[in-house]
């Protein structure tokens, strides 16, 4: 099989060549296992930290053996009762063709009419994620004013979507002309932040939303965060998500220099990693999954063909080139 590693951890945004394919024999399959060959891989931001030599809330990843990530594929071979040859799962043994795993680290593919990619992105991790920062840590009421970081993502797609349902003004931060007419497209005002400084973005975001925002959906940190804060209402929610634009800083950045609107907006600011919230899941699929197999969420996909182009994929994100979720086909 073939797998990619990398030596070591890197400083700053990663180089191509930090990532090596590498080709292996399979062991021989133990009491237990299941081989799977995978067919989607995904690539998440998240994906930077393990690569920072450091416990998180997640271990680093090892070095010089294969990278982790979800994916999807098929079992070709199983030596656990649970799983058949055919079955369709998904599991975390991704960044490689073919996975080796015990029979517990895999879940079948929940039983909804959607392709199976779909279970990497909107009825997967990321779109759990929007549902739970929305929900359960912004609270989101009916009628709220909500503005979405990096709102042209996995995560941020869906959270827009379930947030225009419940009512109120929903702004989207973008960087791309194309992310920006899709959000359009869904009734959320698109906004711009690129070489924008935080005045200029504050300065947007009050034209795109005089009211100012009930709750903001945090993704990105930086100069988003900075002129998020001077858009909130009184009594404002941030649900901290993510904070990609410094998962490459080599040298700890700022924090924003208007912290004290959370106190004079008397907001509250929660952190949450989606892990800590899985119990949910199955609601999420029960409320979520019926939509997005009737059409009724849209979901967009950045599709990279072949293994190799894995690490290509995942620095991608950083860039923005992905529209939606960013895949790996196999
Ligand atoms: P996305 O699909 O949103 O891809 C990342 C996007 O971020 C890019 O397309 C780009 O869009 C934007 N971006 C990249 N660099 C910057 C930058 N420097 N400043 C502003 N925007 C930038 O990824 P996901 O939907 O998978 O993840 C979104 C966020 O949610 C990430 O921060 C991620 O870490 C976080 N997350 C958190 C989880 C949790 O449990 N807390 C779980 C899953 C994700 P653009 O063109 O707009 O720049």
């Amino acid at each position: 099989y073939r797998y990619f590693s990398i030596g070591e951890y890197p400083q700053g945004t990663p180089e191509r060549g930090l990532f090596t394919l590498n080709e292996a024999d399979l062991p021989e399959l133990a009491d237990g296992q299941v081989r799977v060959r995978n067919t989607w891989l995904s690539v998440d931001p998240y994906m930077r930290g393990r690569m920072s030599g450091v416990t998180t809330y997640i271990d680093p990843f090892a070095l010089d053996a294969p990278l982790e990530g979800a994916a999807v594929g098929e079992v070709i071979a199983s030596r656990d009762e649970r799983f058949q040859e055919g079955d369709r799962v998904v599991h975390m043994g991704g960044w490689r063709d073919i996975a080796q795993l015990p029979g517990d680290a895999l879940q079948p593919l929940p039983d909804i009419e959607v392709p199976s990619q779909a279970f990497l992105g909107v009825l997967g991790m990321p779109g759990m994620t929007a549902w739970t920062g929305l929900n359960v840590i912004a609270g989101m009421n009916d009628g709220d004013n909500v503005l979405v970081s990096a709102a042209g993502g996995a995560v941020g797609s869906l959270a827009v979507q379930l947030a225009k349902a419940k009512g109120g003004t929903v702004v989207g931060i973008a960087g791309t002309p194309a992310k920006r007419d899709w959000l359009e497209s869904h009734g959320v005002v698109a906004v711009d932040y690129r070489d924008k400084d935080a005045a200029t973005l504050t300065a947007d975001l009050q034209a795109a939303c005089p009211e100012g925002f009930d709750v903001y959906y945090e993704n990105v940190g930086g100069v988003c965060l900075e002129a998020a804060l001077n858009t909130l209402r009184v009594g404002a929610r941030i649900a901290v998500c993510g904070m990609i634009a410094h998962y490459n800083d080599d040298t700890p950045a700022p924090g924003p220099s208007n912290l004290a609107m959370v106190l004079i907006r008397r907001a509250r600011m929660q952190g949450f990693i989606v892990f800590d919230h899985w119990t949910h899941y199955p609601r999420f699929l029960e409320e979520v999954g019926p939509l997005v197999s009737a059409g009724r969420i849209d979901y967009e996909e950045t599709i990279i063909e072949g293994l190799e182009k894995t690490p290509d994929a995942f620095l991608d994100l950083f860039q923005g080139a992905n529209q939606g979720k960013m895949l790996v086909r196999l």
